[in-house]
């Protein structure tokens, strides 16, 4: 009698490490199954620009910022239109990643910049900028106005700095937007305004910190009065303000 007993516990905890087996087994295929549904937040799916920032995004356009082969294979995988010019410019302001986006907003011209800082653009434009102009204006946005990428400077034009990001064009000068419907935003004018177009700046200044590393806007202090500075700056998460 004893023994029979012993030997029905002993059987039973043998299917309960089975049906304990069984579950994990099920949880892990759905997992992966999730995952496979959802490569934003795969961190070992290749990164794909047509799907939704998830919870991997950031770390994989954080590795790109050192790879130029890596981040020109993103842009070809999903799609977008690019073109990659020759090398340009000497010493600290040497060009080895000039990257043109085909079909982007930006006005007067599209000018080169790093592959990673096309990009952070191309995500803040879908991201932010058309949903902030669509909520808030009903409408598409048109233009982005900008004041340049490129300049082959110390920071604040100094004789002895840091060598600006726009040194080699891993920065935009963003002076305003210009939508469908024909409304302005800009930043000088309206960066304080308690309308629709200040509330828009400030939604779609605080937004770029998403996808750029360093933002700033007339909130850090007068030399950007009139634009809002993005870069991708090495270090990541730098200011946002
Ligand atoms: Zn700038």
């Amino acid at each position: 009698m004893k023994l029979t007993i012993s030997r029905r516990i002993g059987t039973f905890a043998g299917d309960r490490r089975m049906v304990l087996l069984l579950i994990l087994a099920a949880c892990l295929l759905a997992g992966r199954a999730w995952l496979a549904a959802h490569p934003q937040h795969d961190p070992w799916a290749p990164l794909d620009l047509r799907h939704p920032v998830g919870w991997a995004t950031e770390a994989k356009l954080r590795a790109l910022r050192d790879d130029v082969r890596a981040c020109r294979a993103v842009l070809e995988r999903s799609d977008i239109a690019h073109e990659v010019l020759e090398p340009a410019g000497e010493g600290a302001c040497r060009r080895e990643d000039r990257t043109r986006l085909g079909d982007f907003p930006l006005s007067p011209t599209i000018p080169p910049v790093t592959c990673p800082a096309a990009i952070a653009l191309l995500l803040w434009e879908r991201d932010v900028l058309d949903p902030a102009a669509r909520r808030i204006f009903d409408s598409k946005i048109a233009e982005i106005e900008h004041l340049g990428a490129y300049s082959c400077r110390r920071l604040y034009g100094r004789d002895e700095d840091h060598w600006s990001e726009h040194a080699t064009a891993n920065a935009l000068d963003i002076a305003g937007f210009v939508l469908e419907d024909g409304t302005r935003i800009n930043v000088m004018r309206d960066w304080r305004g308690e309308g629709d177009e200040g509330r828009f700046l400030r939604e779609v200044r605080d937004g770029a910190c998403g996808s750029f590393a360093t933002v700033l806007s007339p909130d850090y202090n007068a030399a950007h009065a009139d634009h809002f500075h993005l870069d991708m700056s090495a270090r990541w998460r730098g200011v946002c303000r």
